[in-house]
């Protein structure tokens, strides 16, 4: 049963002003995120995830970056319309963002222990003695070994993977509701990064919440997400629940992102990457974004004319696709045109 909903962004926009003009950064994006839940927001960089996350915490700097429209709807309340204070109680308190690199995110000078317990003295005013303890269960908890030594070390004694669960232990220390983890493992080796995700998913049942999972990486989507938006240019591309992503693919781009994946079956075929470059958010391709990139574009017609809707594509109302041939390319008639 879908569980209680969290997260409501309808209609997103997010411009950045820059020398060289408007950056559309993010253009109509809308999603929900309900407790229980992973979802996943996929897409190369520059399309838009990382600033959809930033925004939902109010954490953009403006400017240059100006939210131009939509909401942001956190169990009700828009976040678009918080205080400043109303949002620092929200960071970290009910929705806790774990990011790409630990060496930065960490304070180099403080113990793990301090970093992770400062987090509920400021949440939960608990002493110091207090946070310690808490610190220490939640490195045991994110499976540091001998987290009653480990809690009074720096950052730089720990690896990098051993890093990257400070982190979430970090995130984890008040129980936050939802979780947002931008690239959460891209800086990791394959091993260590399946061993961080199992901990991420091991603590969303723990404590109850959702992860929102932003990445490049459809492989990391495939193990782990129940739903997954695709993003391009700062639209959405498709979105839909994994199966249907993996399954019945919908949109060009999404097909890109597979076909750009490492085969476990034949790991020595090529990796075939995405032709072209994601364009410039400051003069899109007209119609279509994708177009200049796709290998199906209709280049008479509607693809360089006119802006996909992000349309339904079967009867189950979770599969969607801003792709004018979606139908026939999960039919697989489509024909590649060039
Ligand atoms: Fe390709 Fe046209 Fe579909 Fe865009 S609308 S993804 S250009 S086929």
């Amino acid at each position: 049963m879908a569980g209680e909903l969290l997260l409501s962004v309808k209609d997103l926009e997010v411009r950045f002003r820059t020398e060289d003009g408007i950056v559309q950064a993010v253009n109509g994006v809308s999603f929900d995120i309900r407790r229980g839940q992973v979802f996943a927001v996929v897409g190369e960089s520059g399309s838009g995830k990382s600033v959809t996350a930033m925004s939902i915490l109010g954490l953009l700097p403006k400017p240059p970056a100006d939210v131009t429209g939509g909401r942001v709807l956190w169990r009700g309340e828009d976040l678009l319309q918080a205080t400043p204070d109303r949002l620092r109680e929200v960071r970290g308190g009910e929705i806790a963002m774990i990011f790409q690199d630990p060496l930065t995110a960490l304070n180099p000078v403080h113990t793990v222990g301090r970093q992770v317990g400062e987090m509920v003295m400021v949440h939960r005013g608990m002493n110091k003695k207090q946070a310690r303890q808490h610190a220490i269960e939640m490195l045991e908890l994110v499976g540091i070994p001998q987290p009653d030594k480990r809690v009074d070390m720096h950052p730089h004694e720990f690896s990098g993977g051993m890093r990257q669960r400070v982190m979430i232990a970090m995130a984890i220390a008040c129980k936050p509701q939802l979780l947002i983890a931008d690239e959460p493992t891209t800086a990791l080796d394959v091993t260590v990064q399946a061993q961080v995700l199992e901990v991420l998913l091991g603590i969303k049942d723990e404590i109850d919440s959702a992860i929102m999972l932003i990445t490049h990486d459809l492989g990391v989507v495939a193990g782990m997400a129940d739903e997954v938006m695709v993003m391009y240019a700062g639209r959405q591309a498709e979105r839909g629940t994994v199966d249907q992503i993996f399954y019945r693919c919908a949109h060009p781009y999404t097909v890109g992102l597979m076909e750009s994946l490492p085969r476990l079956d034949s790991p020595d075929d090529e990796l075939k990457p995405i032709g072209g470059q994601p364009p410039s958010l400051i003069t899109l391709p007209s119609g279509c974004a994708f177009h200049p990139r796709c290998r199906y574009a209709d280049l008479q017609g509607r693809c360089v004319s006119t802006v996909p809707d992000l349309a339904e594509v079967d009867g189950s109302g979770m599969h969607r696709s801003a792709c004018f041939f979606a139908e026939e390319l999960i039919a697989g008639e489509l024909e590649v045109r060039r």
